[in-house]
């Protein structure tokens, strides 16, 4: 039998707290259990937000909790040149396309679309989809704004992935903590429309980063919070049209705040270094998040 292989994902783009906390041990419970490796990958594609402090601190934080991972740890900003590969693929097989609209531009087009009575379809997350319009752009003009320096996205052209896929697209969904069974989710992409799935000057996006790294790393098993059950169909069709074996998935509960919320980085009560820096131990923050 094949080694199961987990991993754990965050970014470093602020402090882990007690979904982090409950994610990663539950990867290292899922490992150990199943005699499979646990992997860490920093997810700091955006060199903006993300820091090599936040980073430092993850990793303590992690080490204080009592994880412990096959090394070396794989950081996503250290492999720009292999995203870009694809992402040439990708615009070579014209399954994506140079986005030009800005936010502005985009929230004007939407407005006047819905004032003419047309609800304009939004994504699960209940943000608009993309405009078609640059899809319709010639080849000529694409290449003409991108030479005189126009800001761009390369967008997912769905519509032709799905088309290229050429089948529906499931994935296999376990049921609960225990991976004692799993069932098939139909994946649903096109919810989201043309997704980016890189920058202008980043070769790369969360959704493409993580389909080229899952499959990369031989990841079977990806577990992860809830928010990204139903995103999980754009990476099931990009891992379709790159021929990437898809691992399977569980979607976990989510931790939520005092307040019913999910938590985020921004919410330092619920923080692991605030957490630890108050005296509470590793023990402690595993009864919290319930393992
Ligand atoms: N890097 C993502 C996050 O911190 C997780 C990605 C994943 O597990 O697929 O939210």
């Amino acid at each position: 039998m094949t080694l199961l292989t987990f991993r754990f994902a965050p970014s470093p783009n602020g402090e882990l707290h007690l979904g982090h906390a409950y994610s990663a041990l539950l990867n290292q419970k899922l490992a150990n259990s199943s005699g499979g490796r646990l992997l860490l990958r920093i997810e700091d594609i955006d060199t903006t937000r993300c820091t090599p402090e936040f980073e430092a601190g993850m990793i303590a934080d992690l080490k204080w909790l009592g994880l412990d991972w096959k090394e070396p740890v794989r950081r996503q900003s250290e492999h720009f040149a292999e995203y870009e590969t694809v992402l040439k693929r990708l615009i070579r097989q014209e399954l994506v396309y140079p986005a030009f609209m800005s936010r502005g531009e985009i929230r004007a087009f939407i407005a006047d679309s819905e004032k003419r009575g047309r609800d304009w379809p939004r994504d699960p997350d209940g943000v608009p989809l993309y405009p078609p319009a640059d899809k319709a752009l010639s080849m000529k003009e694409r290449n003409r704004r991108i030479a005189e320096n126009a800001p761009f996205a390369w967008r997912l052209d769905v519509g032709a992935a799905m088309a290229r896929a050429g089948k529906d697209l499931a994935w296999a969904e376990f049921s609960d903590e225990t991976l004692s069974t799993t069932r098939f989710v139909e994946a649903r992409p096109q919810d989201w429309g043309d997704v980016i799935v890189a920058r202008r000057d980043i070769p790369t996006s969360y959704h493409l980063a993580v389909v080229i790294d899952d499959a990369l790393q031989g990841v079977s098993h990806v577990v992860r919070g809830q928010d990204l059950f139903s995103a999980t169909g754009v990476q099931r069709l990009l891992q379709e049209i790159l021929g990437l074996q898809p691992p399977a998935y569980f979607h976990h509960r989510l931790i939520l705040g005092p307040d019913g919320r999910k938590l985020s980085k921004s919410l330092r009560d619920t923080g692991l270094t605030a957490l630890r820096d108050a005296g509470a131990s590793p023990e402690e923050i595993r009864r919290t998040v319930g393992l």
